[in-house]
């Protein structure tokens, strides 16, 4: 396996890969890697010859409050796992790699980028739209792999290609949980002990509304009301939002049909946590 910390390398080897008409994947991430990014990881390598993933912590979707700088980090253990998995190379650029100093070409959404976490990180969706157009265009993937954990951003990166013509397949893969039912996530790791017992409601919530919906209930309203009473229900929870929104279009529905997003998220203590299912 290889690491490559330039778009050079990365270009050279992929070409290389093209010329032998090999298909490649790409899994793009923050890193500090769990199960849930080593299930897209797996499927990559199933569906490819090869299979490039991305770690890089894009400071453009962070805002300056956000935790960029304290955003875990572990480029030694994240590599052992890909080799692990049989990633090929592992693009790892730094900021100023990706970033000319005087850049200022942005790839904005709207719409869709509105809503959910759009609302309370305003400028979250252009960083990773932006990032997303540019490891496409470094990696020139045959197929991209993204999480339904970030669902909203899954919608925008699908799209996005439609919207802009990209020549990928993006290819969502379901959400990876804990035992308890916590769904995985490298913030986790900013949880203390209360916290991580505290930050169950928000799985509970989820399970609540998916129950609702598969006993027939289809208002809107009575199924949100339902999961923020139980997140309130929670001392250490705060609400940022718990939307019931069209699956495509992520604009708030008031009956739930297919394809709906129920999506929330949740401050525990200082960390901001986000869960959803679709219908
Ligand atoms: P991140 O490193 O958090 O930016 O995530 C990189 C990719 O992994 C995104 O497409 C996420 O949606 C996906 N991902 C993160 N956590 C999970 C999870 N628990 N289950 C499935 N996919 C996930």
């Amino acid at each position: 396996m290889q690491i490559a910390y330039t778009i050079k390398e990365v270009r050279e080897q992929v070409k290389a890969w093209k010329k032998e008409g090999l298909t490649v994947g790409l899994v793009p991430t923050m890193g500090y890697l769990h199960e849930g990014h080593a299930s897209l990881i797996k499927k990559a390598v199933e569906d490819n010859d090869r299979v490039v993933t991305s770690i890089f912590v894009n400071p453009t979707q962070f805002a300056p409050t956000e935790d960029l700088e304290s955003y875990p980090r572990d480029l030694e253990k994240d590599s052992r796992l890909c080799e692990s998995l049989g990633v090929n190379l592992i693009f790892h650029p730094e900021p100023e790699e990706m970033y000319a100093p005087d850049f200022c070409t942005w790839v904005d959404m709207d719409v869709l980028s509105k809503t959910l976490c759009g609302k309370s990180r305003p400028i979250h969706f252009r960083g990773v739209c932006t990032v997303v157009s540019k490891l496409f265009n470094i990696v020139t993937p045959d197929r991209a792999y993204f999480g339904q954990k970030d669902a909203q951003q899954l919608a925008i990166i699908r799209r996005m290609v439609r919207d802009l013509n990209m020549d990928i397949e993006i290819i969502g893969c379901p959400i990876v949980r804990e035992e308890d039912g916590l769904a995985k996530s490298s913030r986790n790791t900013y949880l203390n002990e209360e916290e991580r017992k505290a930050a169950l409601v928000l799985s509970q919530s989820i399970f609540l509304g998916q129950k609702m919906v598969r006993e027939g209930e289809t208002d809107a309203a009575k199924i949100k009301a339902a999961m923020t009473e139980k997140i309130q229900s929670e001392p250490l929870a705060r609400i940022d939002y718990v939307e019931i929104v069209d699956g495509l279009s992520m604009q708030p529905v008031d009956t739930v049909k297919s394809p709906t997003l129920a999506a929330i998220a949740v401050y525990i203590g200082k960390t901001r946590l986000i869960d959803n299912f679709i219908v």
